[in-house]
């Protein structure tokens, strides 16, 4: 599967579509979900075309991977949940219901966030 450069995120990269930006950096963009599931939620973007965390394992350069690991810490320091506690989440492919094919990884918190997955 290509990478499709028509993808929301991609357009907020371009700058073609406003976000609450919370972080930015040359290779990582963050933001606040426009539906937010907890009263912190945060999605953190690599600025790379990359589909999912699968694309992005395989193909980011050390660089672009250090720069991501480390905003994601960052971000929750600086939102004040490193001591409270938060739940990142990336989800890839249709089994996870990944809805935007540009890699995100989710940062929930400032509430108890229950059980890690539901019960089907
Ligand atoms: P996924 O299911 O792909 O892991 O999550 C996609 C997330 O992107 C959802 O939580 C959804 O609310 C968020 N989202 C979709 N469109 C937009 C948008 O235009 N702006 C922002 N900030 N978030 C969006």
């Amino acid at each position: 599967m290509a990478y499709d450069p028509s993808n929301i995120f991609a357009r907020i990269l371009r700058g073609e579509i406003p976000c609450k930006k919370v972080f930015e950096n040359e290779h990582v963009l963050a933001f606040h979900d426009i539906n937010p599931q907890a009263p912190l939620h945060i999605l953190v973007i690599p600025k790379g075309a990359y589909i999912s965390m699968d694309d992005f394992s395989a193909k980011a350069s050390p660089e672009e991977i250090t720069a991501f690991v480390r905003a994601i810490g960052e971000i929750a320091r600086r939102e004040g949940v490193a001591e409270s506690g938060y739940r990142i989440l990336a989800n890839h492919g249709g089994d996870a219901h990944q809805e935007v094919p540009h890699l995100h990884v989710h940062i929930f918190g400032k509430r108890p966030l229950g059980r890690m997955l539901p019960r089907d």
